[in-house]
């Protein structure tokens, strides 16, 4: 282990509930490019802003056409040994809740239980309706959509279905935020993985923690805007500087 290593560990050994904060960082490894390194597929395949979705038919084919386009260049994307290294540290009580912007639910498929991943820009593998909120598969509504080219909508309401991340311009999911600033509130040790934490309010997660007392330890690649306030800041790649502790939590 090196120093910053062996800081973390010690750390982790400390404290008596942490909370890992993780952006699209940890899942660069797993092959899902992050927004704002060169060369994004995001920036051939634009989001679409809320309002745009809402306005008309055609750009919501356009989404739905982007969306299933992006779907399948990260199809098959698995946990990497930083997605398994939390979730190894949830498993063994050390970390509590895992507070994403990841809109990939690979932290659910490395073993964190649901109920402890809280994911405040949605998830993008499944649907649901923008009026009643009822959830639907991408299988179907897919097979529908390229048969009849037309954009989903509730077989319920009649409301449109849109995949179930949020978008640029819409309200953030009020039950992910009110979680998330308990967890954040509470803990005495806050990791934040991944995210080049200007995207806000999600970036105040790591911040709020930090005032309530919590020790603040940022492990990106690259500075961030929040590095001033860490305690402790691991300058790496996610995959190499969390792979000890997938295997235990104390090491020696
Ligand atoms: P970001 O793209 O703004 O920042 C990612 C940060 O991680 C950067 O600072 C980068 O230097 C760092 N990084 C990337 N790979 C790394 C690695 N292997 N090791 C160490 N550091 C690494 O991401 P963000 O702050 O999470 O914000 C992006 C927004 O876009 C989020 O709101 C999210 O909803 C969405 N998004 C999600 C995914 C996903 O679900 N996997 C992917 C892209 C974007
Ligand atoms: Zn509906």
């Amino acid at each position: 282990l090196n120093t910053a290593q062996r800081q973390l560990e010690q750390l982790l050994a400390d404290c008596s509930s942490a909370v890992a904060f993780t952006g699209a960082g940890i899942s660069t490894e797993s092959g899902i490019p992050d927004f704002r390194s060169p060369g994004s597929a995001w920036k051939r395949h634009p989001p679409m802003p809320f309002s745009d979705f809402l306005a008309s038919e055609e750009n919501r084919i356009l989404t739905w056409q982007r969306k299933f386009i992006m779907d399948d260049s990260y199809a098959g994307a698995k946990p990497n040994r930083g997605h398994r290294a939390i979730s190894r540290l949830v498993a063994d009580g050390t970390i509590g809740a895992v507070i994403t912007q990841n809109i990939d639910g690979l932290h659910q498929f490395s073993g964190v239980p649901a109920h402890q991943v809280i994911e405040l820009h949605g998830n993008g593998t499944y649907a649901a309706c923008l009026d009643c909120g009822l959830r639907y598969e991408l299988a179907p509504i897919r097979k529908k959509f390229e048969a009849d080219g037309r954009a989903p909508v509730c077989s319920t309401c009649g409301g449109p279905v849109k995949g179930a991340t949020i978008a640029f311009g819409q309200a953030m999911p009020g039950e992910a935020m009110r979680r998330a600033q308990a967890a954040a509130g509470a803990c005495d040790l806050m990791l934040a993985i991944g995210s080049s934490l200007v995207v806000y309010p999600a970036a105040g997660f790591p911040l709020l923690a930090k005032e309530n007392g919590a020790q603040l330890v940022i492990i990106n690649r690259d500075p961030t805007p929040l590095d001033e306030y860490a305690d402790l800041i691991v300058r790496g790649e996610i995959g190499a500087v969390l792979e000890p502790f997938e295997r235990a939590n104390r090491l020696n």
